[in-house]
């Protein structure tokens, strides 16, 4: 008898990007599985073969080149949160991977995963049991939306807390697919649509993050949840400017995708920050009130502008 194998633990990128090719269809690249294996766990995700990235070296490194500090998509948050080069240059991307979670999930979870992390509503995130009982949601092959009371639309959120960060400061990330390496924006692989959240191909393997070297960026960032610990976010916001005046807003936890607003420091606070709280969408899919984290919204906003001055 012969069984199909289920797992791959390739040695290079080049081996990776081949076994994906292999199959496109029905596999997920795991890094630290923290989000993988728990979607797994629960049937949202029922791909039926694994390729494991953690044997392939090139994906662990940080260095310079081309005016980008590049950060490997497998460093893990909690090496993110102690890197001295890091810290030093961008220091809300230790503080963002610092909100992550909790320290023993950090150990593990990486860069490229939280960027990929699934989008997430409380009647998605349930074993399959409950699901079923209550009726399955449009992300889960039902044929309506619960937590908007019946739309035709996903509002699932979009949960990752380093991608706010990142997109603040114009990151963009190296993929490979399907014979071509690429740089392309972060910010332009979340679709907004809560079933399938990304545009990339599944076969499309990030490499590394690249962030400007030359901008002076200050970024204040700010997190919503019930605990300090272990809890997705309900409304994460991050405000960065530059030494051009460029200011850019991002929201996470509030919208299928991030919600982005840029402006100069010549515009009107209030208007940015109305510009944001119209953006996102939120529906009542997560433990605070739909009201409560538009309400915050502002108050975040407001917060940031303040301490950095604007
Ligand atoms: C209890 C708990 C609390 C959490 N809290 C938070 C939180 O507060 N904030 C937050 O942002 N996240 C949170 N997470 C989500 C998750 O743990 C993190 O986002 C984590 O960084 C995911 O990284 P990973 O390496 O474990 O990803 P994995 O689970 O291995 O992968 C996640 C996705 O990314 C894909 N992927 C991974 N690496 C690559 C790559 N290099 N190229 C292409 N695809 C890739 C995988 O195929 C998969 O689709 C939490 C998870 C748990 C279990």
């Amino acid at each position: 008898m012969t069984t199909e194998k289920t797992y791959f633990r390739p040695r290079s990128l080049e081996e990776a990007v081949q076994l994906a090719a292999a199959h496109q269809h029905d596999f997920r690249f795991l890094a630290g599985g923290t989000d993988v294996l728990v979607n797994k766990f629960h049937e949202t995700d029922t791909c039926g073969c694994l390729i494991d990235l953690t044997g392939i070296a090139e994906l662990k490194q940080v260095y310079q080149e081309a005016g980008r500090l590049r950060i490997g998509a497998l460093v893990t948050l909690d090496e993110l949160q102690r890197h001295r080069e890091v810290a030093t240059i961008f220091p809300v991307l230790p503080e963002a991977a610092a909100a992550v979670a909790s320290p023993v999930i950090r150990k593990t979870a990486t860069l490229g995963g939280n960027l990929l992390c699934e989008n997430r509503c409380i009647f998605f995130n349930q074993s399959e049991w409950w699901r079923q009982a209550v009726g399955f949601c449009l992300k889960c092959s039902g044929d309506t939306c619960i937590a908007s009371g019946g739309k035709q639309n996903c509002f699932s959120k979009f949960s990752s807390d380093i991608a706010v960060a990142l997109i603040s400061m114009d990151a963009t990330i190296e993929v490979f697919d399907q014979g071509t390496r690429q740089d392309i924006p972060l910010e332009s692989i979340y679709s907004g649509d809560g079933v399938n959240p990304r545009t990339l191909s599944p076969a499309a393997l990030i490499r590394s993050v690249g962030i400007p070297l030359d901008r002076d960026y200050r970024s204040v960032f700010k997190k919503l949840r019930r605990r300090k610990s272990l809890e997705f976010s309900s409304l994460t916001s991050v405000v960065t400017t530059d030494r051009q005046g460029h200011i850019q807003i991002v929201l996470g936890g509030v919208d299928p995708r991030p919600v982005v607003v840029k402006g100069t420091t010549a515009d009107e606070r209030g208007a940015l920050i109305q510009k944001a709280v119209k953006k996102a969408r939120i529906v009542n899919n997560d433990p605070y009130p739909r009201l409560y984290r538009k309400e915050m919204i502002g108050v975040y906003l407001n917060a940031s502008f303040d301490m950095l001055n604007l």
